[in-house]
C-alpha cells in the first residue's frame, strides 16, 4: 500500500481516496490526516500532478538501488 500523496509505502492506511480519482473502492489511500488534508487542497487548486515535497522525499534514488548490483 502507497500513500496516494506522500508515496511512503507500507503504510497504514488512513482513508480511501479512490473516488476522487473515479477508481474503484480500495485502490488509493492515504497514510494521514495531514496528506489527506494536502492532497483535498491539492486537488482544488489543481495541482495534484505536480510534485510535491514530501513525493520527493520518498522516491527511490536511483543511486540506493545501484549500489545493491
Ligand atoms: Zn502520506
Amino acid at each position: 500500500m502507497i500513500c496516494t500523496h506522500c508515496w511512503a509505502t507500507s503504510i497504514k492506511p488512513y482513508k480511501d481516496v479512490s473516488k476522487h480519482w473515479n477508481n474503484p473502492r480500495d485502490t488509493s489511500y492515504v497514510c494521514s490526516k495531514e496528506c489527506y488534508k494536502e492532497l483535498m487542497q491539492a486537488l482544488k487548486d489543481g495541482t495534484w500532478m505536480e510534485w510535491n515535497s514530501k513525493q520527493k522525499a520518498n522516491v527511490p534514488k536511483k543511486s540506493a538501488l545501484d549500489k545493491k548490483k
